[in-house]
């Protein structure tokens, strides 16, 4: 599992509708200590005794508001060396965002490559060869630029969001696609749209745009979903 940003009441749900035993999950992977990130880590750790791994630098950030957090489930791991959990190869890699520290996943089993990227301000020359590497994609497409400028959000907010260190706009994601786009990227994921500056139509038609204006048609490869923010979206099979 990777991040737990709803409850862990809200997760044991979701996985039971989708016939996915907890038993199955053999550890959290956390990337940063946003609470819409680890909302749910501290009764997954306790009640359901899953061990969650992080860098040193994120689980002091996370500890120092989650104090209910048992030592036992803390599993330190490194920036940008492999590790293997539950038959995944699995690699850390930094992005620029606004918390202590904050990190992708890339993770690599049966021949296959995912990088999972939400919560980057701009896509940093570390970050890149993961993201360009995947088959599967799932990347942040946070905001509509135009929607966040006229939307309420006070000044020094929106001058967060759109930092280096804050979120992707709709825009910045969909040109970054259309450059790296190429065979071996079956799947794209668009997630951790916001809720009140962003919408799952916008999204789509402004990577269409982008795409449209490199005379890239979409026509089912790669494979694109937008993730919804409090659903599970459908199951995504790379090996058949
Ligand atoms: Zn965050
Ligand atoms: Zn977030």
């Amino acid at each position: 599992m990777i991040d737990a940003g709803i409850s862990a009441t809200a997760i044991r749900k979701f996985l039971k509708d989708m016939d996915i035993s907890m038993q199955t999950i053999m550890g959290v992977l956390v990337t940063h200590n946003h609470i819409d990130h680890v909302r749910g880590l501290e009764v997954l750790t306790r009640k359901d005794n899953l061990p969650a791994f992080t860098t040193f630098k994120i689980w002091k950030s996370i500890l120092t508001s989650q104090k209910k957090i048992t030592q036992d489930c803390i599993r330190e791991i490194p920036l940008q060396q492999k590790f293997h959990l539950a038959g995944f190869d699995i690699e850390a890699f930094p992005v620029c965002h606004d918390a202590p520290e904050t990190i992708g996943f890339h993770i690599c089993a049966g021949g296959k490559k995912i990088t999972i990227a939400t919560d980057l301000g701009h896509i940093c020359q570390t970050a890149a060869p993961y993201i360009q590497a995947a088959n599967l994609l799932v990347i942040e497409s946070n905001y509509d630029e135009q929607m966040l400028v006229n939307g309420k959000y006070p000044h020094f907010l929106k001058a967060r969001i759109q930092s280096d260190h804050g979120h992707l706009g709709n825009h910045q994601t969909s040109a970054f696609l259309a450059d790296i786009i190429s065979d071996n990227l079956s799947n794209i994921c668009l997630a951790h749209l916001s809720k009140n500056n962003n919408t799952p139509e916008i999204v789509l038609q402004t990577l269409q745009q982008n795409f449209l204006e490199r005379g890239i048609i979409l026509n089912g490869h790669p494979q694109i979903s937008i993730l919804n923010r409090n659903m599970p979206s459908n199951m995504i099979r790379l090996i058949e």
